[in-house]
Formats: C-alpha cells, sequence, structure tokens
C-alpha cells in the first residue's frame, strides 16, 4: 500500500531495526540522490508558495561546501574553532547595520544579537530575554508578566507564552487594513506587561503593523517592542531603498527594542539559522546562562541550545558576504516585481478581494463564493497555497522561483480559469473540497470542533515520525 505519507515504503527497504551490516556509501548516496530530485520537481516550476526562497542548486550547492567544511564542529568549543566567532560575530554585525543599529547607537544604549536555529528559536529568545530582563529589573507581578501581540502575529509568540509561563494577549487586527491599531494595542496593556509585538510582515495577509505607532505606545509604558520581520527582515529593506511602499520598521524607530529577521528565508542560507538583534545589550545578556559549579566543569551558553553546528553559521555567513547589498537589492527587485504583477492579477478579477496593503506575501478572498473553489482548481493545476481562516483565503509567499520566465503569467491564466471554475461551481451549489479541511469552522461548531481538530493534529504528527505499517 503507498499513502501520501510514505511514498517510498515499496521502492526501498525500510529500516524497522538498525541493521547490523550497513551498505556502502555510494548506493545510500544514490537512493538519496533519487528522492530529492524527485521532490525538486514540485517547487522548481515555481508553484510552490514560499518555502524555497532561494531555489537556486548553484547557490545551495555553494552553501552545501561552507555547511560541509564545518558541520562536524561544534560551535559551544570555540577553542578548536575561531572560525565560529568570526562568522557569529559577523553575521549579527551585518544584520544589525541592515535593520540600521547606529540609530540606536546614537541614543547611548549598545545594540547587539545572537544568531539562533531559526525564527521560533528567535522569537523564543525575545520572549526569554524580555521576562527575564524583567525579572531583574522589576520582578514579577501579582499576575506574572505578559506580553500584548496581534492576532496576526506568529505562533511562535504563544509557543513562548506556553513554554515561559508568560501570558499572551492577542488584540484583534482591523478588516480592512489587516493590521492592529496601537489604540487596540494598548487597551489590552497592565502594570504586567513587559513587552508588545508588531509584525513587518505578518505570515498571514504580508502586512506590516503599524511600528511607528507602537514604539510610541511603548516607549510611553516603558515596555519593549519586538518587530518581527522573520518574513520580511531581509527583503523589506531592499523594498524600501526599490522605492516599495514601506514604512521604517528597525531600529530607526523610536521604541523598537528587539528585531527578529530569519537568515534561513529571505537571507537565502540553509535552513536553522535566524538572528535576533536587540538595541541593547542588557537585554539580550539577562537570558544567558551559566552554571558555575557543575562537576563536568563550568558551563555558559548564549541561548537555549547546546553544542551546535558551525556548518549552519558558515553557510549563513557565506550567503550573505556572497550576496552583498547589490544582490540582496537584486533578488528583492525580482521578487517584488513577481508578486506585484500576481497581486494586479488578483485584482483583476472583481470576484476577489486582496486583503489590506500587502508587500511580496498576500492573501486574498472571495465575497462572492467560497475562494477555496479557487484553491482547488489551482492545487489541480499544480498549485500549492497556504490555505487561510477566520476569514477563509488564499495565501502567496512571492519567493525567487516565481521569478522564472512564465511563472507570473501562468499563475494569472490559471486564476482566470479558478475565478470561472469557481462561479460554477458556486452557482451548482457545491462545496469546495479543501474548505472542511482548511477553512473557519462556523461560530457555532468551534467549542465543539477544537479537541477534534487538535487531535487529527496529533495524528498527523505522530504519522511523520512512525513507519509504514507492516506487510
Ligand atoms: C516563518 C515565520 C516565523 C517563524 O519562523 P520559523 O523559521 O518557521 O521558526 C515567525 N514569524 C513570521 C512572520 C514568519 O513568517
Amino acid at each position: 500500500m503507498v499513502s501520501a505519507d510514505f511514498p517510498y515504503a515499496e521502492r526501498y527497504p525500510v529500516n524497522r531495526v538498525l541493521p547490523e551490516h550497513g551498505r556502502p556509501r555510494e548506493e545510500i548516496l544514490a537512493e538519496l540522490r533519487e528522492m530529492a530530485e524527485l521532490e525538486d520537481r514540485t517547487w522548481e516550476s515555481g508553484r510552490v508558495s514560499g518555502t524555497m526562497y532561494s531555489g537556486d542548486h548553484e547557490h545551495y550547492e555553494f552553501l552545501n561546501e561552507a555547511f560541509g567544511r564545518y558541520a562536524h564542529v561544534n560551535v559551544l568549543q570555540r577553542d578548536i574553532c575561531p572560525s565560529a566567532t568570526r562568522f557569529e560575530g559577523e553575521i549579527i554585525a551585518m544584520a544589525l547595520d541592515l535593520m540600521h543599529a547606529e540609530a540606536a547607537r546614537g541614543s547611548g544604549h549598545e545594540p547587539v544579537g545572537m544568531v539562533t536555529g531559526g525564527g521560533t528559536g528567535s522569537i523564543l529568545h525575545a520572549v526569554l530575554a524580555y521576562r527575564d530582563h524583567a525579572t531583574q529589573t522589576r520582578g514579577v507581578g501579582s499576575g506574572g508578566f505578559n506580553i500584548v501581540k496581534p492576532e496576526t502575529a506568529h505562533p511562535a509568540f504563544d509557543k513562548a507564552g506556553h513554554l515561559f509561563g508568560v501570558e499572551v494577549r492577542t488584540v484583534p487586527v482591523d478588516p480592512v487594513t489587516t493590521t492592529v491599531t496601537a489604540e487596540a494595542m494598548a487597551g489590552a496593556i497592565d502594570a504586567d506587561t513587559i513587552a508588545l509585538v508588531g509584525s513587518a510582515g505578518n505570515y498571514p495577509y504580508g502586512t506590516i503593523d503599524p511600528i511607528a505607532d507602537l514604539g510610541a505606545l511603548a516607549l510611553e509604558q516603558g515596555i519593549g517592542l519586538h518587530v518581527d520581520g522573520c518574513l520580511g527582515g531581509f527583503i523589506l529593506p531592499f523594498g524600501q531603498e526599490l522605492g516599495q511602499d514601506i514604512p521604517d520598521f528597525d531600529f530607526r524607530v523610536p521604541g523598537v527594542t528587539t528585531i527578529s529577521a530569519d537568515t534561513h528565508k529571505y537571507g537565502y542560507a540553509l535552513k536553522g539559522t535566524s538572528t535576533l538583534l536587540f538595541r541593547d545589550k542588557a537585554v539580550r545578556n539577562s537570558q544567558y546562562f551559566a552554571h558555575t559549579r557543575w562537576s563536568g566543569g563550568k558551563y555558559h551558553s548564549p541561548g537555549m541550545e547546546g553544542s551546535r553546528s558551525g556548518g549552519l553559521l558558515a553557510a549563513t555567513w557565506a550567503s550573505m558576504v556572497h550576496l552583498g547589498r547589490a544582490g540582496y537589492r537584486e533578488y528583492a527587485r525580482e521578487i517584488f516585481t513577481a508578486a506585484d504583477a500576481m497581486k494586479e492579477a488578483v485584482r483583476s478579477h472583481p470576484q476577489l478581494r486582496l486583503m489590506g496593503s500587502p508587500t511580496f506575501c498576500f492573501s486574498f478572498t472571495s465575497d462572492v463564493f467560497d475562494i477555496y473553489h479557487v484553491y482547488d482548481a489551482m492545487r489541480a493545476r499544480g498549485w500549492r497555497f497556504n490555505g487561510q481562516q477566520y476569514p477563509n483565503a488564499i495565501h502567496m509567499a512571492t519567493t525567487r522561483p516565481q521569478t522564472q520566465p512564465g511563472v507570473v503569467e501562468a499563475f494569472a491564466a490559471d486564476l482566470s480559469d479558478a475565478v470561472e471554475i469557481a462561479e460554477g461551481k458556486h452557482a451548482a451549489g457545491e462545496v469546495a473540497a479543501s474548505s472542511g479541511i482548511y477553512g473557519s469552522v462556523p461560530e457555532a461548531l468551534l467549542d465543539q470542533a477544537d479537541p477534534v481538530i487538535r487531535e487529527v493534529m496529533a495524528q498527523m504528527l505522530d504519522q511523520q515520525q512512525s513507519l509504514p505499517p507492516a506487510p
């Protein structure tokens, strides 16, 4: 039986135990090559949203060589790899430069950063740092601590709250702009609030929260403001230089105290790194960990991880110094050009509605029919988008694979077909196949549905970590 989760079950042997005798390297590499080539085909066409930010195999080969040179090195042991300090220090310095940390330096702060394992890692460390800094400087309030985020801000903030015992207060966004207002955020603040969150841009709609207003609010309240630039951090600054309508969201904005920016997204590095930047060294250092009396020796680490691979630092550094500002700007120009053309294709259909004023990443819905009819028809034509809920919408993050010749034109043509099909299905009273899986649950069923959805999610995770059924 070949299921979607186990397409290789019949093609290759299934290792149910650690084999007594190993196989030749060449044989294993051939098998790996075969699976990778099969899987590359799904995104090389440019029809997959997000996920493959570079998509350039020559770039990947270059990164893989950089990674391979240092993959076996543990950067916790700097005495044998001082190169890691060069990589890490320079990655942080370059990211701080991109976020205009010089503006913070002028106001008497010492901007610093850290390299984490990904966007989630950067957000976790930001929340941890705010919590520990607040604990050290003002003491825990009677109600513990809380942070305030727009509902569109990434679930990693909720994960951080869950892990570190910080309450996460969620503020609804304006349904038209898809961003929060400072007034709405102010309503959720109390004496135990340690930080606000704003996104540049948010994942669901690719829109940018009013960072200047949030910064002013944070300053007035004497609390932090984290700008989540996980997605936008390495592309919005170049979009701004190219004349796209992008407001300042970095350390030039008073009140911005931390920024996350993912090198493993539009930094075009390998998966597994991100940067977290601080206006003030004291906040970063508040979450440093040290054990001075361990029998294994004196132990300290900058973040939550212990041993880390030198390969990821080397590859991230290599990507940044290879591309430089001019390289990033050129990729940004191509991506914004493709995104603008795709958004124009959406706008050309009166039945579709683009949500807010999005950037390189955008969402659209319909007030006429269930947008999942469009999703179904586009999927049949090879497109992979993220299906969104509350409200139902289709999400597209434009990356380099979409800048290949013909992709934008194919999107426009397939979208026209899909809209026509959707109108027909809607008129016939048909229910979209994907709507029940990805779409919003009706208000009245929410409480009942929640435990069921959680159970299905757990089963999916279980399946991803299991073996195909025995023959
Ligand atoms: C991707 C993303 C994150 C989380 O990053 P991971 O790298 O998936 O852990 C956080 N915020 C935004 C806006 C993102 O797009």
